[in-house]
């Protein structure tokens, strides 16, 4: 008997990551509002859910559900295991309880027709499929990395050595041709585990019955066009970006000092200095960052976490520091910096942020939620990319879109203090900063455009909602 009146069901499967998790959301408000779509987040984990996940999730409306599955054992796994086998092993070891959940849906109304899954979730298609499912992707990246997944399984046959040793630039289908030593870190080792998941993941995308993108036209035209050529066995990319948090933030009121302070600032005269839920630098590093903001003589907010001289995304998979990051700042930093600027701990509401008016520039580790959340608030960048694709949004931004400048290491790999103050110069009151202030109010205004009624991004997620709903039809009609 046919139950085309309930909503149509869709589950969507996160790999562990606030910046997974986010735009994901985002993805579900707008299917519950736009098209009445029912969903539920089903949340693989390595252990018990963070703050800031059950304060996402918790703050969603009752058409979108979540289920937490019980935490799998990653306690095997050796202490430089590398991020990506770390996600993919989390998704890979959930999969009896993603059975499970799926099977005790499987006798009720709610029966799902589709289940999006992100960057390294493929291991999930299967059991999709037992249940007649249909598998999607949530790229939460630039299309030039999706552009490169695609690419990837021919590079690795036509490549012999490691793609940093390779003497012409890798040519990615559709992009600015780009120094194969700024591709995704987990392909700058091919003997590492992680670069043979990436492979494993990159070769099953084709198995997906299509992959959503949160980018758009106006910011990546070459490797949207060369995505979204038909070739046999590629599934439809449809570019439904950019899916951005705009408002309130998993923070709560624990940020409301930040935007407190932004108020009493002049308008565009901040910089937001932020390296997303993941990164951190060495203490070095924060010292030279803190003298650097401080001779610049610039005002700055900025989101300061404990130093780790040992890896970049020390806090990927939960976002707190473990010690008081303001005890790790040069002596009397804070307090000749006073009133210009805001030091706060671990984390800021940085939606908020970039959308108050006193925002004029964001220093960013150019994570590809920070990139479109300063986008669609027309916001210039300083990139400082640290782990996962940043280099390659840092070269793409700076390269070819033209939306930010880029301080230099030095050759001790640390950047100075004397550069840090060059380049926020150059980007609050310099010429080239102009130049790409500009630049990024152009695309401010088209990212407004694709997102609105008759958008493009709006039409290519209507386009999948519909397929989906027709999906569900042959199912209750059989
Ligand atoms: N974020 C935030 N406050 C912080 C740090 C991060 O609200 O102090 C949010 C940010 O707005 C973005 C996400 O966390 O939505 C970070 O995602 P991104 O892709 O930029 O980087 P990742 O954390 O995945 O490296």
């Amino acid at each position: 008997m046919a139950q085309t009146d309930s909503p149509t069901h869709v589950a969507i499967f996160p790999s562990p990551g606030m910046g997974h998790l986010i735009p994901l959301v985002e993805l579900a408000k707008r299917l519950v509002r736009q098209h009445n779509l029912s969903i539920t987040f089903v949340m693989p984990s390595d252990g018990s859910p963070s703050k800031a996940q059950r304060s996402v999730l918790g703050s969603l409306p009752s058409t979108i559900d979540s289920v937490f599955l019980p935490p799998v054992n990653l306690s095997d796994l050796p202490e430089d295991v590398k991020i990506e086998t770390a996600i993919s092993l989390t998704v890979a070891r959930s999969l009896p309880s993603l059975r499970y959940f799926f099977r005790s849906l499987d006798a009720s109304d709610a029966r799902v027709v589709a289940l999006v899954v992100d960057l390294f979730g493929t291991n999930a298609f299967d059991v999709a499929r037992e249940f007649n499912i249909s598998p999607y992707i949530f790229f939460p990246a630039p299309a030039m990395a999706l552009s490169l997944f695609f690419y990837l399984p021919k590079l690795d046959e036509m490549v012999s050595c490691e793609y940093g040793e390779m003497q012409e630039p890798v040519k990615i289908p559709g992009c600015l041709p780009i120094p194969g030593g700024e591709l995704l870190d987990p392909t700058q080792d091919r003997k590492n585990d992680a670069y043979k998941w990436l492979l494993y993941h990159t070769k099953r995308y084709r198995l997906a019955d299509g992959v959503m993108v949160n980018s758009f036209m106006d910011l990546e035209r070459g490797a949207l066009n060369a995505l979204q050529e038909a070739e046999p066995g590629k599934p439809p990319v449809y570019p439904v970006g950019p899916l951005v948090n705009m408002g309130s933030s998993p923070s709560g009121v624990e940020g409301s000092e930040c935007l407190k302070w932004l108020d009493d600032q002049p308008h565009g005269s901040v910089l937001f200095v932020s390296f997303g839920s993941g990164g951190t630098l060495s203490y070095d590093q924060i010292t030279e960052l803190a003298l650097g903001l401080e001779m610049s003589e610039h005002r700055f907010l900025w989101v300061v976490r404990s130093p780790n001289d040992k890896v970049a995304n020390a806090t990927f998979f939960s976002v707190d520091s473990h010690k008081d990051p303001l005890d790790f700042l040069p002596k009397g930093f804070l307090d000749r910096t006073k009133g210009r600027g805001l030091v706060v701990p671990s984390w800021a509401p940085q939606a908020q942020v970039l959308s108050h008016g006193s925002a004029g520039g964001f220093l960013t580790h150019c994570g590809w939620n920070s990139t479109l959340e300063s986008v669609v608030n027309g916001v210039p960048l300083i990139v400082w990319p640290l782990y996962a694709e940043q280099k390659m949004n840092a070269w793409m931004l700076t390269k070819d879109i033209k939306v930010a400048l880029r301080p230099k290491a030095s050759e001790n790999g640390l950047i100075g203090r004397e550069e840090i103050a060059k380049v926020v110069r150059g980007l609050m009151e310099g010429e080239e900063g102009k130049r790409v202030r500009n630049r990024m109010k152009d695309l401010k205004d088209a990212a407004a455009r694709v997102v609105g009624e008759d958008g493009s991004s709006t039409k290519a997620l209507s386009e999948v909602a519909h397929k989906w709903k027709n999906h569900k039809c042959t199912e209750d009609c059989n």
